[in-house]
């Protein structure tokens, strides 16, 4: 399917696809079921990626990246997706890429040479802590409970959060804290650059979830105990640290978007595969009716998902306000994804849920994308807010109210 990207989107797109026939998704059938990644995979991986010139399209040259910038960087973050090796070998996984967009945003000199070059590079690892356990930050982020004070050329950072992505194996954790008690929380937060291994950085656990597959990320709860970090550290402006995780937030859901689309996708392409050669009640699988028109359905609706996350990027290139179009995209393109991933599982049979395919893991990966970037309550309730803003109450103007005489005419 052709999409209204760039010559130079889809110049880079057919590199990654190239990289992911080649490389990637060989590697992947090779591992079926396998231990998570080593280092030196990685590097491996990385590696080629540079060398299909694929390796960090949507960061600017000067940081290490290829400068696509973030439009037309989209098609190559679904080609990434279609393994869960694809992203990390062009350097596009999360929570990473995100934090990398923010320090890109956000970030004065000093940290982008600090913290965004050696995250490029893949020298280090970050993690974004923003929700805590109850009764702090979690749907409504506003319930923060962190706190930064500030001590003389000092901030003081005193919390507990949970759900860090990544927080286990991170070098630097950008942390969102309450600056100022009596300010509304959107107007009194700010982030800090926080280095993992700074005094009082007490890494809990990693929470036991679901899924994880190769990767093996973390989710780590940490407490954050008297830590002291400089006055340096404060990432972005005081008192902006919602503002600041908006613009992290907006641009991660639409990656997050095109990752899990081309998951999708992959996923249908097994299945299709495996329908095709699969034969029972006297024919091939792939001619059976009902199987095709679900196929069919999810086609159609990952096309529909695929079209609105280029509107919505649009909008975000043209500076326009895309926060609606953007919640429309994440929770659609959350369900219809879980929905073909989890009809691929079906149609395998058996080994949907076994692990020489990649769909179990695939299966695993994709429930988390409901909640994760904003759950799919808190994005209809956004939507529906805009939906809300302007009803026309002449709609219901012919209708009698309770004790009115009757205005049809007789
Ligand atoms: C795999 C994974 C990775 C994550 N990574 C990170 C990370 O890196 N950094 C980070 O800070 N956080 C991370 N999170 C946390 C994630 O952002 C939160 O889980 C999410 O914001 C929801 O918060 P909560 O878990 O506290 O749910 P709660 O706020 O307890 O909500 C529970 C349920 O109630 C629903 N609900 C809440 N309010 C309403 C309402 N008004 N109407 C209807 N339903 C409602 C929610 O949608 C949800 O289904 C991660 C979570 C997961 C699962």
């Amino acid at each position: 399917m052709q999409y209204a990207d760039s010559d130079r989107a889809r110049e880079v797109a057919d590199r990654a696809h190239a990289l992911m026939e080649e490389v990637v998704l060989p590697l992947e059938r090779e591992r079926a079921g396998g231990m998570a990644l080593s280092s030196g995979t990685i590097a491996d991986l990385r590696e080629a990626a540079r060398e299909y010139d694929v390796y960090a399209p949507q960061i600017p040259e000067e940081y290490g990246g290829m400068g696509l910038g973030f439009r037309d960087s989209l098609p190559t973050f679904e080609e990434a997706g279609r393994s869960l090796l694809g992203q990390v070998a062009m350097r596009v996984d999360a929570p990473d890429e995100g934090n990398m967009h923010l320090l890109e945003l956000a970030g004065d000199d000093l940290q982008k040479e600090t913290y965004l070059e050696p995250l490029v590079a893949g020298d280090i690892r970050s993690g974004f802590s923003m929700t805590e356990p109850m009764q702090g930050a979690g749907s409504d982020p506003k319930m923060i409970e962190t706190t930064a004070e500030r001590d003389g050329n000092e901030w003081v950072i005193d919390g507990h959060k949970w759900w860090t992505t990544q927080g286990v194996e991170a070098d630097v954790l950008i942390v969102l804290a309450r600056t100022d008690e009596d300010a509304h929380p959107y107007q009194g937060c700010s982030l800090f650059l926080v280095p993992a291994d700074a005094e009082g950085v007490e890494i809990v656990r990693d929470v036991p979830h679901m899924g994880g597959g190769p990767l093996g990320v973390s989710h780590a709860e940490i407490r954050y105990d008297s830590v002291r970090v400089p006055e340096e550290h404060l990432l972005g402006e005081l008192n902006k640290g919602f503002a600041h995780a908006q613009q992290r937030l907006g641009p991660a859901r639409l990656t997050h978007c095109m990752r899990y689309s081309g998951m999708a996708q992959r996923s249908l392409e097994i299945a299709k595969a495996y329908l095709t050669e699969r034969r029972g009640f006297d024919s091939s699988l792939s001619e059976k009716q009902s199987l095709r028109h679900r196929i069919a359905d999810a086609e159609t609706q990952l096309h529909v998902a695929r079209t609105a996350i280029r509107d919505a990027a649009d909008r975000i290139a043209a500076g326009d306000d895309a926060r609606v179009p953007v919640s429309m995209c994440k929770v659609f393109t959350a369900n219809v994804t879980q929905d073909a991933i989890d009809l691929a599982v079906q149609c395998c049979g058996a080994n949907g849920i076994g692990k020489d395919l990649p769909l179990s893991d695939f299966y695993e990966s994709v429930r988390q994308f409901r909640i994760v970037d904003g759950t799919d309550e808190v994005h209809r309730r956004v939507i529906a807010r805009a939906a809300f803003e302007d009803v026309n109450a002449d709609e219901l103007e012919p209708l009698t109210r309770f004790g009115e005489p009757n205005r049809r005419p007789e």
